[in-house]
């Protein structure tokens, strides 16, 4: 599995992210999804919740 990076800065914590992969993603105290390790999901259903991002804060190292 490829790893997965946030982008803190275009992190909008829409929560978007927990809601289709909530074994990947989760939002920490300051309300900025982060990343699971090792991440729950296939990388087709993280591709999905990188896809779904509205700000484009998920990316693949
Ligand atoms: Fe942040 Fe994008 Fe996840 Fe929304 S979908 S919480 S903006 S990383």
């Amino acid at each position: 599995m490829k790893k997965l990076k946030i982008d803190a800065e275009k992190c909008i914590g829409c929560g978007a992210c927990v809601a289709l992969c909530p074994k990947t993603f989760f939002l920490n105290e300051e309300g900025k999804a982060e990343v699971k390790n090792p991440p729950g999901e296939t990388e087709a259903q993280i591709q999905d919740a990188i896809d779904s991002c509205p700000t484009q804060a998920i990316l693949w190292e």
